[in-house]
């Protein structure tokens, strides 16, 4: 298989990157690690008729703290980067649970954190994990810039609220509220598959031991990452017993997520799985 033919090129800064995008909007294509993009060419499901590759750029590349107690991740960030980082272990230790579900090391190594999420894909983990994150992120287009919330950027089926002329920069995730805990899990027919149901967690105690904070989100139930909303409504405020979460979970499952068939798994499998994983 072989892309149809394009223009290739390769700024050096984000700058420059921002002013290709402006003169070529709708025609060009970002490329990150390729991961996606590239089969995507190959079978000319996509045929930009540029490439804008990112990868020279180094200053997109980075893991650092916030003074809040969060971080800020650059879009370009390898998987790998962040599933290495003593940083992330640290601070979002959610996201370090969910990066060795994704894929293959080999796809970890080229894909970036920015690509992921960008691509929005409603079976990868990351938007999952962004959502439950409450995570933000930095759009530039020329000189102008803005911050969406993970949960507004999602919009549909691989879509999201980023113009043509739009890049992703940055990825900024809060820091963890005291008494947190966490988690990531997921059903794949095989590790390193994509999965056919996924939920990401969090819940924070307040000091009475009750859900002063619950965050819980879905993959693959639906054309993008979900906040299971109702459910949250359930747990706040109610001490964490089995049967709180059970109850949660099985609103989840009825009213949260809203699955398909596909020749993976039948919608009625897609929402029992949310409700044993939840
Ligand atoms: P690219 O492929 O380079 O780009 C993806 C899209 O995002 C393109 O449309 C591109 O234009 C756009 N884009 C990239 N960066 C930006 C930016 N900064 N701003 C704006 N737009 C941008 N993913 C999972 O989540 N879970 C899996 O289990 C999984 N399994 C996989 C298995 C295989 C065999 C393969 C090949 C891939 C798999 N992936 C999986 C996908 C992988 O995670 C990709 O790396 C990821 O989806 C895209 O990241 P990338 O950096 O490669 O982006």
């Amino acid at each position: 298989m072989k892309p149809a033919p394009f223009e290739y090129l390769a700024p050096a800064t984000v700058e420059e990157a921002l002013d290709m995008l402006q003169t070529h909007g709708y025609d060009a294509k970002i490329l990150a690690g390729g991961q996606s993009l590239v089969p995507t060419m190959n079978f000319r499901l996509a045929q930009p008729a540029v490439l804008i590759d990112l990868n020279k750029i180094s200053s997109l590349s980075y893991i650092e703290p916030t003074p809040a107690g969060g971080v800020r991740i650059g879009a370009m960030t390898r998987y790998v980067t962040a599933e290495k980082s003593p940083l992330i272990a640290e601070r979002v230790p959610l996201l370090r649970e969910a990066l060795p579900h994704i894929a293959h090391p080999q796809i970890r190594t080229r894909g970036t954190l920015g690509g992921a999420i960008a691509h929005a894909d409603p079976a990868a983990e990351l938007p999952a994990v962004c959502v439950a994150l409450d995570a933000r992120f930095k759009l530039r287009r020329g000189t102008a810039e803005r911050w969406v919330s993970a949960e507004d950027f999602f919009v549909g089926l691989f879509a999201t609220v980023m113009e043509p002329d739009e890049m992703l920069v940055e990825i900024e995730i809060p820091p963890l509220p005291q008494r947190s805990g966490w988690a990531f899990t997921e059903v794949a027919r095989r590790h390193g598959d994509y999965a056919l149901v996924g939920v990401a967690a969090g819940i924070a105690l307040d000091t009475a031991g009750k859900c002063a904070d619950v965050r819980l989100s879905f993959l693959s139930v639906g054309d993008h990452a979900v906040l299971a909303h109702n459910a949250i409504a359930a747990l706040k405020e109610q001490a964490p017993t089995a049967e709180a979460i059970a109850n949660a979970a099985a609103i989840a499952a009825e009213k949260d997520v809203s699955p398909g068939d596909d020749i993976h798994a039948t919608a009625a499998y897609r929402r029992h799985l949310a409700n044993v994983l939840a």
